[in-house]
């Protein structure tokens, strides 16, 4: 039986990659921050097939700890500070988790487990003010947020320490990638939280920054399964994970209210203290290598994506009401 470790379980992406290793018949250890109340909601259907222990990017000692314990094949390193807008209030943490992060865990597998093969949850945020259009493993790098340099770091050294010393680490360069799962901070589940609320009368305005914004927006389910293909290759490498579709903001809005047949220009206000300090415009990747190389595609577009999340949220807040 292989052994997983993932860093970063209880979020998003931590969720969906444990549910597809204990599919796949791995020892699933999950490592979580110590906190004054459980953020465990996204591993509950699973809580009892996984192991939990308490370690933190910000403390080495404890990730070696972790990893003599476990002693995993796989590592999956996607704990960080992952949210764009909190890393302007919050840049010296962001750098800490983000960046800093990676090293403590690369440092910790090179002295302990130097055979496991590890996995760096890099970022298209990397490609910020992009340098060419679509973004692929070879466009150069322009972040524009504290989130964005961190994550660049982070990929930098993982592929430092996979030419320094000889261990296997790949990174997989993911573009924005959503599901019902996602944080309600983020744009997608925002608006598709929001859509509910307004259609089933708790609330009547949704104020948004700048909606003219593209992204390129995936699946996280189909996104986790891109990581462990990485994993199964003889050689450590990078990838662009993506879906090729453009879609802005605006559109977004658009499917969403379709779906449950609202028109979203009656309920949708500009709030400028949204914007951002430095945007990133423009998100489009290009996956040929993936696809080439892993023989991955992903298999839910931006329309059944925004449908499968509104859908989740009309229930969620159904159940709400329901149980008030
Ligand atoms: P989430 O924000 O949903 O999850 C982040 C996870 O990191 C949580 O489990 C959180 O724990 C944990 N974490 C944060 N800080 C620490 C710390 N100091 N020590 C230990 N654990 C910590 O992110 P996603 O699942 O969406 O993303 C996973 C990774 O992929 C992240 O690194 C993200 O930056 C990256 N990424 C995500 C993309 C996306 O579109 N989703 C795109 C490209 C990259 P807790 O529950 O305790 O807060
Ligand atoms: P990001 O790409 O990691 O920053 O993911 P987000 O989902 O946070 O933001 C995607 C895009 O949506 C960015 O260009 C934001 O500026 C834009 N956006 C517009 N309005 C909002 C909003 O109200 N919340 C968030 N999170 N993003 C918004």
């Amino acid at each position: 039986m292989k052994k997983a470790l993932i860093t970063g379980i209880t979020g998003q992406d931590g969720s969906y990659l444990a549910d597809l290793l204990l599919e796949k018949g791995y020892e699933v250890t999950g490592m979580v921050r110590r906190s004054s109340t459980e953020t465990y909601e996204r591993i509950s259907h699973i809580k009892d097939k996984v192991n939990l222990i308490q370690g933190d990017l910000l403390d080495e000692l404890s990730l070696m700890e972790i990893m003599e314990e476990v002693n995993p094949d796989e590592i999956y390193n996607l704990a960080a500070m992952s949210f764009v807008p909190t890393s302007w209030s919050h840049p010296v943490l962001t750098g800490e988790f983000t960046a800093l992060g990676v090293v403590r865990m690369l440092e910790a597998m090179k002295r302990i487990c130097p055979k496991a093969k590890f996995y760096q949850a890099s970022s298209s945020e990397m490609f910020g003010k992009v340098q060419e259009v679509p973004q692929s493993e070879t466009t150069p790098f322009y972040p524009r947020s504290p989130y964005g340099v961190s994550k660049a770091y982070g990929h930098y050294i993982t592929v430092n320490y996979r030419e320094s010393y000889d261990i296997f680490a790949s990174s997989g360069i993911l573009f924005n990638h959503e599901s019902p799962r996602r944080g309600k901070e983020f744009v997608t589940r925002k608006v598709t939280d929001s859509v509910a609320r307004i259609k089933l009368g708790l609330m009547d305005k949704l104020y948004m920054g700048n909606i003219d914004s593209c992204r390129d927006w995936g699946f996280a389910g189909d996104y986790v399964e891109a990581m462990w293909l990485m994993l199964q290759q003889d050689q450590p490498d990078d990838f662009v994970i993506s879906t090729g579709e453009e879609n802005s903001v605006r559109t977004l809005l658009q499917v969403a209210f379709d779906h449950v047949g609202l028109d979203w220009e009656k309920h949708v206000e500009i709030d400028k203290a949204l914007y951002r300090p430095a945007e990133v415009e423009k998100l489009l990747g290009d996956c040929t290598k993936a696809k080439t190389e892993l023989n991955w595609e992903p298999k839910v577009n931006f329309e059944q994506l925004t449908k499968m999340m509104v859908d989740s949220d009309m229930k969620l807040v159904e159940k709400e009401i329901q149980d008030k």
